[in-house]
């Protein structure tokens, strides 16, 4: 056993919201000072009110605060914070952001600068993936130069295809095809899309699969050459490529077939010598486990491993940043009842358009089994600037059905006056047949949306 380093003194949260109190939450019980940062517009957060210390970064537009990065050192160097925790989203997968503070002497918590890198460019992590022995679905060999070649890969894997961006995310600068004229337009508009949203208009083709499922992997690692894995997440229930409904574990695969693609993901990152919290995820069809792409950070969706196997996300993180040992091995980590998690938005839960404002009323859920993960409260003002999500809540039981039953009754409990959220949309999930028996795929929600918006 290797001595055991001292944790960092002070974390700087460079987010808002529910994730920065989420991580500002795991460092009081670790005895860790914490500063927050905030935009103008974030005065009055709770990130802002819970912290030891708080930095003004700049005005509401998240380029000029969250994303402000020269800021966001100088908010360090003023406050001594020794660390830096980067929620997700803002600057969570911008390896230039964990160069920079490591050159102030500021640890960033997350992986290095190069496995960020190499897994925010798609075409380049999939080709890791394949180093790394993790199953990939078909496609082109890297970038695909121009339209002609595109046809070429296309006929090669058979239609219907999917052109990606290789900057890729959100959804953003994907396109599917079912014929050669079909990828005309489609590689002209990925081109386009990708081009603006991305800067960099890099393009790859995968086998579109019709029906899968969407089954990630939850993995730590202690940038030494340990990792492990911690089960999945089945989040197939999307709009937009948006998750809004994620489950642990997936109603869809089995124990024998969890511990395989948890090995082989777990042996890939060891051999990576990968360091802290990372998903990888997979679209499953038919048996088939297929990679899409690496997140190399915490994700929203986090807690419902927590749920079911009793391990502090954000604490592991911290500690192995700090030069420890992962606190778990492989044989200890277990799968305890079923954890389902329900993205709060504030939008209209009908035509999902933006409902900020002022929160009028609020009354959370409590009870046995039952997290909400939230920084609003009552009075509070939701800013037109940032992400929609408001709040996340998780359900925990022994079983799937009592799970359901739990989430039912918390979301019967929910109260959130003032504003549009999208917590009706979440009774009516929890009341669907199809959802009560896991029997849905990645296109199960948009269906069911553009039925009942035409009935
Ligand atoms: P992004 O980073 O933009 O979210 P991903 O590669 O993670 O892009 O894909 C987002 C979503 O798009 C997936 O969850 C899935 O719903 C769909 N998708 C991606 N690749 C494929 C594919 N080859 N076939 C079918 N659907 C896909």
């Amino acid at each position: 056993m290797s001595a055991r380093p001292p944790l960092f003194q002070k974390i700087l949260i460079a987010n808002r919201g529910e994730i920065a109190l989420r991580v500002l939450r795991a460092c009081k019980e670790l005895g860790i000072a914490t500063v927050a940062v905030h935009s103008t517009a974030d005065a009055d957060a709770m990130h802002v009110r819970l912290a030891d210390e708080s930095v003004c970064i700049g005005p509401p537009p998240a380029r000029e605060s969250y994303l402000n990065i020269p800021q966001i050192v100088a908010a360090c160097e003023i406050t001594g914070a020794d660390a830096v925790h980067p929620g997700y989203g803002f600057l969570s997968e911008n390896a230039r952001f964990a160069e920079i503070l490591s050159a102030h002497g500021v640890a960033f918590i997350g992986p290095s600068a190069e496995h960020i890198r190499i897994m925010g460019d798609k075409i380049e992590a999939k080709r890791t993936a394949i180093r790394l022995g993790i199953p990939v679905v078909p496609g082109s060999e890297g970038r695909i130069e121009n339209e002609a070649a595109a046809k070429k890969i296309a006929n090669e894997i058979g239609y219907p295809v999917l052109i990606k961006a290789a900057a890729g995310g959100g959804g953003r600068g994907m396109k599917v095809a079912r014929s050669d004229e079909e990828l005309s337009v489609a590689f002209a508009t990925a081109r386009a899309e990708a081009r603006n949203a991305f800067n960099d208009d890099s393009l790859y083709m995968e086998k579109y699969l019709e029906k899968p499922r969407h089954i990630e992997i939850q993995v730590m690692g202690d940038g030494r050459g340990k990792a492990i894995h911690l089960n999945e997440r089945d989040c197939s229930l999307q709009r937009r490529h948006q998750k809004i409904w994620e489950e642990a574990t997936s109603p869809a695969i089995d124990a024998e077939q969890r511990a395989r693609i948890g090995g082989v993901v777990a042996k890939a990152m060891a051999d990576l010598g990968y360091s802290g919290a990372g998903t990888i995820e997979f679209l499953y069809e038919n048996g088939e486990f297929y990679f899409i792409e690496m997140n190399t950070r915490l994700q929203v969706e986090h807690p419902v491993t927590e749920a079911i196997t009793g391990i502090d996300l954000v604490n592991e993180q911290i500690s192995v940043a700090s030069g420890r040992d992962l606190s778990v091995r492989q044989e200890d980590v277990k799968v305890i009842g079923h954890a389902i998690e329900c993205r709060i938005n504030a939008e209209d839960p009908r035509t999902f358009a933006a409902s900020p404002g002022r929160i009028t009323y609020y009354h959370p859920p409590g009870g046995l089994g039952v997290r909400v993960d939230s920084a609003v409260y009552q009075g509070y003002r939701i800013p037109p600037y940032y992400d929609s999500l408001i709040g996340k809540l998780i359900v925990h039981a022994m079983t799937r059905q009592e799970c359901m039953m739990r989430l039912r009754r918390a979301l019967d409990e929910f109260v959130i006056d003032g504003i549009q959220t999208t917590i009706p949309l979440f009774r009516d999930l929890v009341n669907d047949a199809d959802i009560a028996a896991g029997r849905y795929d990645i296109h199960w929600l948009e269906k069911k949306l553009a039925a009942s918006t035409s009935a």
